[in-house]
């Protein structure tokens, strides 16, 4: 165990649990299954105000004020494609859309493409991304192959709720690299985000995993630092994400992948929020 919290992802850890305790049943379980360490925060404790996914950020000057909100996938990949809203266009040889299972039960939200995703045009290809499939592989997820403008839509209900449940939809707050690996900079944060919105409806995801501060901050709508977003249960906006009830749906953060190749102390801090994932997930039911 030393190894999953903090030294090295493990290769193999035992498997999640399937099916997600029915409504009501905590998630025991989950922690058990995993033999990792048992979070004392819940899911209900300490959850700040819910952040508006709708509130939409200016867009950029001279460009419509929002992306057309019904699009499908393979309209909002094309528009993303082409898409000319901030300077990041001038430089990027692809955009990186997103990938994995077009309703995952979890969406992962990165920062921003590399030198290798930007070449590729697929999300967390480099270094950091093979952590984060080791990550995901140690609670029972993958990303899957599947293309989302290939099963998105309608034809992703004849889906089953299992296989959702352990695939994942991983994209990043901008679709396009920044020169040099920067900082994505708040207007082109702005530019992106009805992508990342309108991505969210598509997925409808049970759970958000946030990983680094640009994510966090974004999809939160909040300037406080990782470490103290980290380590509780967030929701975002139960009007804007119907589909997780009343409560909206979680968002768990954690610290970035690229961080922790360079931290890997924090490896210990990254498992527990990976538990309180797998946690506040399984306590939802199936769906
Ligand atoms: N880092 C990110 O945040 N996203 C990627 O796709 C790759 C590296």
């Amino acid at each position: 165990m030393l190894r999953e919290m903090g030294v090295a992802w493990p290769d193999a850890l035992p498997a999640p649990p399937l099916a997600a305790p029915s409504p009501g049943e905590s998630a025991p379980a989950a922690k058990k299954a995993l033999g990792g360490p048992l979070l004392a925060a819940t899911a209900s404790a300490a959850e700040p105000a819910s952040p508006m996914l709708s509130q939409a950020s200016p867009p950029a000057a001279g460009q419509p004020s929002a992306w057309e909100p019904q699009l499908g996938w393979d309209a909002l990949q094309s528009a993303v494609s082409a898409c000319r809203r901030c300077g990041l266009c001038e430089t990027r040889r692809n955009t990186v859309f997103g990938a994995g299972h077009p309703r995952a039960q979890w969406m992962v939200v990165g920062e921003a493409p590399g030198e290798q995703e930007d070449r590729l045009g697929q999300p967390f290809v480099g270094a950091a991304g093979q952590l984060l499939d080791r990550m995901l592989g140690a609670i029972g997820l993958s990303r899957g192959e599947q293309d989302p403008a290939a099963g998105g839509g309608d034809a992703a209900g004849a889906d089953d709720a299992a296989a959702r449940g352990q695939r994942v939809f991983i994209t990043n707050t901008v679709k396009c690299r920044p020169p040099q690996n920067r900082n994505p900079d708040p207007s082109e944060l702005a530019a992106c985000e009805p992508v990342l919105q309108r991505q969210m409806q598509l997925v409808q995801p049970r759970l958000v995993l946030a990983m680094g501060r640009f994510a966090a901050q974004q999809l939160l709508r909040s300037a406080e630092p990782i470490g103290r977003l980290r380590g509780r249960v967030h929701r975002l906006s139960a009007v804007d994400t119907p589909w997780a009830g009343a409560q909206g749906v979680p968002v768990v953060v954690t610290y970035h992948p690229a961080y922790l190749l360079r931290n890997p102390i924090d490896k210990a801090k990254a498992w527990d929020d990976l538990c309180l994932a797998l946690d506040t997930w399984a306590a939802q039911g199936q769906a």
